[in-house]
């Protein structure tokens, strides 16, 4: 029956959307008249529902007659056993009608490891969040060394030279990710260990608690049963002198009766301005690896990663635009896919290279809401090493039309300025030059590649105008 259903639909469709959108579907069984199919995510199916409905109503039609029905089965989160796929019944007579479905649970939100009010209750669960694993965190030159020693530790906990293992590197580069894996590895294969994952951040705020409400006995005990500790982001007791007594405490406790301690940080340890000394040396007892930015060839492979896990095709080439793009890290790169998606599915598009285009410069400009005319200005005579004064002047010099030109297409594309007023702050221009300079950007960075390298790099530099402010 699915055979028949796809030969309707082939014809209907183009070979690119029958190759993103139906060939991944995997027919379940028919029953009562009823066609299960199963498809990658949810998003898969809310795209089958929002853009092809009626192909698959005129399929089912032709292959089951017209009180054939379809449902759909969602692998929900793959890898994570608790989760069983969810099925979405979809009664197909009103194909027009959109269909109410269960929307894919909330991601679990993960909390402070425990309230100081549950002491007596503990249940020892690790706090880890079961995405996090090894096979989803894609290696390259930038984490081979935290990854392989995170594998070494995850193997055999507490046994290794690796204790404590401390993870470091800027934001968005796997550190958390990292961590975790090493936990929910332990966990799946020692069942016996009590692992806990907790950020610095609702250590300090327990330890707090602790002390307002004299538990402070309560706290310690309860670390230092601990047989893994995974603790995220340890710069955050920076200056904490009381929470780093205590952490100071359970760490020697734990690291003696050989329990495995790791830890991350935004920067190496010898940078943790604020800490102290004892702790600091105690944390270059084990192994100290950092996380650097992916290079491009990591950047696509985690990108296809991503994809692969919510059962989207995209073209090599709109992802290789996308590893180009995005080279701060990789938590922004994720964002983009998922806003690609969101697009894709809201204005009932493929996703193709002038999607992930139109995407990309969406990003930025509703990131950029306070990019004002100074900021471009400065911009511009920095990036270009040009004087303020000729930039606005009616100078013809070659090295100030070009600036200028960006600089009016900047206005153009950032601000709510009309064309005028966007002449005005170049010597008066009428909006005809204003347009002829926003035409030519326009048509260069369709053509040349150092042209839209070059506004890359000044799209940066609003992005760091507007974190500094
Ligand atoms: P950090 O803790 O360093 O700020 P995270 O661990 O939170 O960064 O990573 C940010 C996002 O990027 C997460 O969703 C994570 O899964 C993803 N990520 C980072 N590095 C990798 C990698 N090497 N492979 C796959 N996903 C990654
Ligand atoms: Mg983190």
């Amino acid at each position: 029956i699915w055979i028949k259903c796809l030969e309707v639909i082939h014809k209907e469709i183009n070979e690119q959307s029958f190759k993103t959108w139906f060939e991944p579907i995997v027919p379940l069984k028919v029953t009562n008249q009823t066609l299960s199919i199963q498809v990658p995510s949810q998003f898969f199916y809310e795209w089958l529902e929002e853009n092809y409905i009626h192909v698959l109503r005129k399929a089912i039609d032709y292959a089951m007659g017209r009180n054939g029905m379809l449902e759909y089965s969602i692998i929900v989160d793959k890898g994570d056993k608790k989760n069983p796929p969810i099925a979405y019944n979809v009664p197909n007579q009103k194909p027009t009608v959109p269909v109410q479905a269960q929307k894919r649970p909330e991601p679990t939100v993960y909390e402070s490891p425990f309230q100081l009010k549950d002491l007596d209750s503990l249940d020892l669960d690790s706090y880890l969040n079961p995405h996090y694993t090894f096979d989803n965190f894609v290696e390259g030159d930038c984490n081979r060394l935290g990854r392989s020693a995170g594998l070494a530790v995850a193997q055999r906990p507490g046994v290794t030279s690796f204790n404590p293992l401390m993870i470091y590197g800027s934001v968005g580069l796997g550190k958390t990710h990292l961590i975790q894996a090493i936990g929910n590895y332990i966990k799946n294969t020692h069942a016996n260990k009590f692992v806990l994952y907790v950020t610095s951040e609702k250590f300090c705020n327990q330890f707090i608690n602790a002390i307002k409400n004299n538990t402070l006995q309560a706290f310690t005990n309860f670390y230092m049963q601990v047989d893994v500790l995974i603790i995220d982001d340890v710069q955050f007791l920076a200056g904490k002198e009381k929470t780093q007594e205590s952490f100071f405490h359970i760490f020697n406790h734990l690291h003696q009766s050989g329990k495995q301690i790791i830890m991350s940080s935004d920067r190496p340890p010898r940078e943790l301005a604020g800490m102290q000394d004892r702790l600091l040396s105690r944390f270059k007892w084990g192994l100290t690896a950092d996380v650097q930015q992916p290079d491009f060839e990591t950047r696509i492979a985690i990108i296809q990663k991503k994809l692969q896990a919510d059962g989207i095709y995209i073209e090599d080439k709109v992802i290789e635009y996308l590893a180009h793009s995005i080279d701060t890290n990789v938590r922004e790169m994720e964002g983009v896919i998922v806003s690609l998606m969101a697009h894709a599915s809201l204005n009932r598009k493929e996703i193709d290279m002038d999607l992930a285009r139109a995407t990309l410069k969406n990003i930025v400009v509703d990131n950029e809401k306070e990019v004002t005319v100074d900021t471009i200005l400065d911009a511009v005579t920095q990036h270009f090493e040009v004087n303020m004064s000729d930039l606005k002047s009616k100078s013809r010099k070659k090295e100030t039309v070009f600036p200028r030109q960006v600089a009016m297409y900047l206005m153009k594309e950032f601000t709510n300025l009309p064309l005028k007023s966007i002449g005005y702050h170049f010597g008066g221009r009428d909006h005809s030059t204003v347009i002829h300079a926003v035409q030519t950007i326009s048509d260069m960075l369709e053509t040349d590649k150092d042209v839209e390298k070059t506004m890359q790099k000044l799209y940066k530099y609003f992005n760091r105008v507007r974190v500094k402010a």
